[in-house]
């Protein structure tokens, strides 16, 4: 018998990046079971390519290899996409304290300003949140040179438009819309392999004694003004049909679904590559154990998945 390795069957698991920030927590490693670097971890970045957080390959053929040179080398693996960089980076995000108050431009403007970087659309999944926790998402200025006011003379709170949130919520951040994430609430985020935020405010916090850099031409220059309806932005997808895979959200940037396992679910792997990750639970995929806290990639040809056990799935794609 002939021992053929095909490599476009293998499921290719992720060791994630960590990053610590001031505003972070040990959640990820009481709660994930991550081996966390420090209890001010704010970030697991669990399938990224980026230089600024490159994950590895943690078992099987490509073992040890950064998912960057993966991509290049492999480009198969991903469906000859042509794309110059891996195009997503999933994170999960603990919030112990209020992130800064943030907007990131789009590619055109990240493109011109960034050095060629990419822009920032993204995504949260509200995974554990407080009973009365709240996210900025948006802001309340008419037109430009009400934003433009507001921010000169530091009236935040009747800039700012804060809303209620629930686990389960699903929304969507495009670029040039204010938000924050506040205290209290852990969120999966799936976002362009981009980098680029600009700090509008940060409740004039210091770090080390001083406050950190704000960026407030740039921001001026990246809000959408007036912002888009808060019902356009947010999707309840905490309780969705089971057993089947739930669309959240198709974009230029990526489609993203949620699946609720609690019996065999199939489908077929018909994108250039599909992102996994076990928010909760386990089971298994086509045979292989999965459990909370696993990112994983299934490769372009992958053909049909088999989902078995008791677990909640964000998959994603270009
Ligand atoms: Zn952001």
């Amino acid at each position: 018998m002939i021992l053929t390795e095909q490599t476009n069957k293998q499921i290719i698991f992720l060791k994630p990046a960590f990053r610590q920030m001031v505003w972070g927590g040990d959640r990820l490693g009481r709660e994930w079971h991550y081996e966390i670097p420090d209890s001010n971890t704010g970030e697991c970045w669990g399938v990224s390519a980026h230089p600024n957080g490159d994950c590895t390959v943690r078992e099987g053929r490509y073992a040890g290899e950064a998912l960057s040179a993966l991509w290049e080398k492999h480009p198969e693996l991903f469906g000859n996409t042509g794309l110059d960089r891996f195009p997503l980076l999933v994170k999960i995000i603990d919030a112990r304290a209020d992130l800064s108050i943030q907007v990131h431009p789009d590619d055109a403007y990240a493109g011109i300003h960034e050095n060629g970087s990419l822009g920032k659309s993204e995504c949260w999944y509200v995974l554990a949140c407080d009973e009365d926790s709240r996210l900025i998402i948006g802001h309340n200025a008419k037109d430009r040179a009400e934003l433009v006011e507001m921010i000169r003379q530091g009236r935040w709170q009747e800039l700012i438009r804060e809303i209620p949130v629930k686990k389960g919520d699903f929304i969507r951040i495009e670029p040039g819309t204010v938000h924050a994430i506040k205290g209290g609430i852990m969120v999966m985020e799936l976002q362009q392999s981009s980098d680029i935020t600009y700090r509008v405010y940060d409740y004039g916090r210091l770090v080390d004694g001083k406050p950190r850099e704000l960026h407030i031409d740039k921001s001026i220059d990246v809000i959408t003004v007036p912002a888009a309806r808060i019902e356009d932005t947010i999707v309840k997808a905490d309780e969705l049909p089971q057993n089947v895979m739930n669309l959240l959200c198709a974009c230029a940037c990526f489609r993203i679904w949620k699946a609720d396992v609690t019996r065999t679910v199939t489908f077929e792997q018909a994108y250039p590559f599909l992102i996994m990750s076990v928010i909760e639970g386990k089971g298994t995929v086509n045979g292989q154990a999965v459990r909370k806290g696993d990112h994983f990639i299934l490769p372009d040809g992958f053909g049909e998945v088999v989902m078995e056990g008791n677990m909640q799935v964000i998959a994603s794609t270009i």
